[in-house]
């Protein structure tokens, strides 16, 4: 007995056929599941130079080894390819249902290569898998894709993973949706869309058994009480995400393109603003945080909207890169790309940056259809939205991401394109936390928080040391601990922000992974760390194959030369070419072109990437 199902699917649309693979045990003992397994699968399948919109771009879906169980906080999907925006490798998560759902239907993960001949959807049940016509569905909203399907197949119970009108019209950054919970980052809805892959439908009443019943209730039993005893989850389970807060009072909310580090106002859009406007509180399978709000817009403008969230991210893309803290369009808004199946982040940005290059003239309202892109005016903001879902008129232009936009526009434009390795920065700015902004420099699949947040620096978590968030001094070293730690945390899909408030431990983490999967390995500690640093390395691997190095792991040029104007982060930059250097270091990679070393590849059971 296991949470392992050990069963793979593999779907190729160009030829409609399946097939079924169970695991490699050397991969699992080596990668864990989740994170690592998907790194794995798309190293070992992918060759470099794959068009990521071409039939042999893979889309790996991996549900969690623990999805399924009661586990708190790990029955979550991760989503792999290489990416549309950046090019490079490419991991995106997401919460809700949809990972037990697959495990209940008989299967840990599915790998989908091809192109269909026309619109599919995948139906997964019981063991047994069909692909359907999708016809009547291509076009439709992420809602009533989910609505129609559950229809078609009689079964409100049926959990999907979908896209909207945004992934069938290639915008770069289209996400894949489910219920209102998304793998919005880095394009895997244009990836799903170009394969003309509507959705995937998941049922079973399979039930997920640990190895060792016993020990993992126990351990089940240890997080719960420590969520219980932890202020920062309770405080968590109330108000969501919501940290304007923190970042503004830190003078790091990143406002106007990057420009300052508090938004005007931002009182209207934290925490018990959210609060108000509650009308009942959501949540993933098997977590006692339920740290979703659904939220509603009772007057003004916006009236009538609703959504799930806004969570922090999606707050500062429609009110930061304006000037505006406005809390009806962060709802409307954020409804807006749920809908359309798109990531909030790049469109907000993406949406910022065009206001930048209004202001300096580069472009003019020749270029934006005759709108006015004006800071402190946020009005065209839900229109520009719509052209980028159906790539109309200026939208067409904003769907290919800042930096595609930049070039396509040329002169200096590309310098306000606010981007690390084509996927743009999130809500920090990282002159205000140093270990935060080279996580952001130096991840694998571009400017992501979640990639090794520095809670350190915005929450003052002591460990591994505390520290003072505008040293440079060894700031590699703690990037480096981030990174791994959030590596092999993610081999569980445990939900991201649960390490970021100290949520669990690595022993406690262990010991659910050891007595689910019954490995007892998983149970040590440093072994569990070894793990991480080898799906790290793994993952830039990847990249380096397709050319990537220490020339993309390089912050927009305004962090470094200028610096914050007013607040608490007032004066600082992002010395980058220090933090560069410094990581590196710890990392073992050459300092020159960031490569992994062959002493390091070989230390961490990676020498078969070497020469690749
Ligand atoms: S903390 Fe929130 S997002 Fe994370 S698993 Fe729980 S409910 Fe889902």
């Amino acid at each position: 007995m296991s949470t392992f199902r050990n069963r793979i699917l593999k779907v190729d649309l160009s030829t409609s056929t399946f097939s079924e693979e169970s695991f490699d045990e050397g991969v699992v003992h080596d990668y864990l599941g989740g994170r690592g397994f998907g790194a794995k699968m798309l190293y070992d399948r992918l060759q470099p130079g794959t068009d990521p919109l071409g039939e042999d771009n893979l889309l790996i879906f991996v549900a969690g080894p623990l999805a399924g169980t009661h586990a708190q906080s790990f029955s979550r999907t991760k989503v792999f390819f290489k990416s549309p925006l950046t090019g490079g490798y490419f991991k995106s998560a997401a919460g809700g249902f949809w990972a037990p759902e697959l495990k209940y239907a008989g299967f840990d993960a599915i790998i989908v290569r091809g192109i269909a001949e026309k619109p599919v959807y995948l139906w997964v049940h019981d063991g047994k898998y069909e692909l359907r016509d999708a016809g009547y569905l291509w076009g439709l909203d992420c809602d009533d894709t989910h609505t129609l399907i559950r229809e078609e197949l009689h079964d409100p119970r049926v959990r999907l993973a979908c896209i909207g009108p945004a992934g069938e019209n290639g915008v770069r950054y289209a996400g894949i949706f489910t219920d209102r919970r998304a793998a919005g980052r880095g394009g895997g809805g244009m990836v799903m869309g170009a394969k003309k892959l509507k959705a995937i439908a998941c049922r079973g009443e399979q039930p997920v058994e640990a190895a060792d019943k016993e020990a993992f209730a126990s351990a089940i039993k240890e997080q719960l009480a420590a969520y219980r005893a932890n202020p920062a989850c309770v405080n968590f389970a109330k108000t969501g995400t919501q940290i304007a807060e923190f970042t503004n009072l830190l003078g790091m909310y990143p406002v106007r393109n990057f420009r300052e580090g508090v938004l005007p106002n931002w009182q209207a859009i934290e925490g018990d603003a959210y609060a108000k406007l509650r009308a009942r509180k959501e949540g993933c399978y098997a977590c006692s945080v339920h740290c979703g709000n659904l939220t509603r817009v009772y007057t003004g403008e916006y009236a009538g909207a609703w959504t799930e969230g806004p969570e922090y991210e999606s707050t500062w893309a429609f009110t930061g890169p304006m000037g505006k803290a406005d809390i009806g369009l962060t709802i409307a808004a954020d409804k807006l790309c749920d809908d359309m199946g798109m990531d909030t982040i790049t469109a907000g940005s993406t949406i910022g940056f065009a206001y930048e290059l209004f202001e300096k003239g580069l472009i003019t309202k020749k270029d934006t259809g005759g709108i006015t892109l004006k800071y402190g005016d946020n009005r065209h903001v839900m229109d520009l939205l719509r052209q980028i879902a159906y790539r109309k008129g200026f939208g067409n232009l904003l769907a290919e991401g800042s930096i595609r936009a930049a070039r396509q526009l040329g002169h200096e434009a590309e310098k306000y394109a606010i981007q690390v390795k084509g996927l743009e920065l999130p809500a920090y700015d990282p002159r205000g936390a140093k270990a935060h902004g080279l996580n952001l420099m130096t991840s694998n699949i571009g400017a992501d928080h979640n990639s090794g947040y520095g809670g350190q620096e915005v929450f003052g978590s002591p460990v591994p040391f505390p520290v003072d968030r505008f040293e440079v001094k060894r700031k590699g070293e703690l990037t480096k601990w981030n990174q791994d730690q959030t590596a092999m945390l993610e081999t569980g899909i445990i939900c991201s922000f649960v390490p970021s408030w100290g949520g669990i431990t690595e022993e406690v983490f262990g010991k659910l992974m050891a007595a689910g999967t019954g490995t007892a390995d998983f149970a040590d500690v440093k072994y569990l760390w070894t793990v991480g640093e080898r799906i790290f390395n793994l993952e830039r691997m990847f990249n380096v194959r397709e050319g990537f190095g220490s020339k993309d792991d390089v912050m927009p040029e305004r962090f470094s030369t200028e610096t914050l104007p007013e607040g608490p982060s007032k004066g600082h930059i992002f010395e980058q070419n220090e933090l560069r250097r410094d990581y590196y270091l710890a990392r073992g990679w050459d300092v020159d072109t960031g490569i992994p070393g062959r002493a390091k590849l070989e230390e961490l059971g990676l020498a078969y990437t070497i020469g690749k």
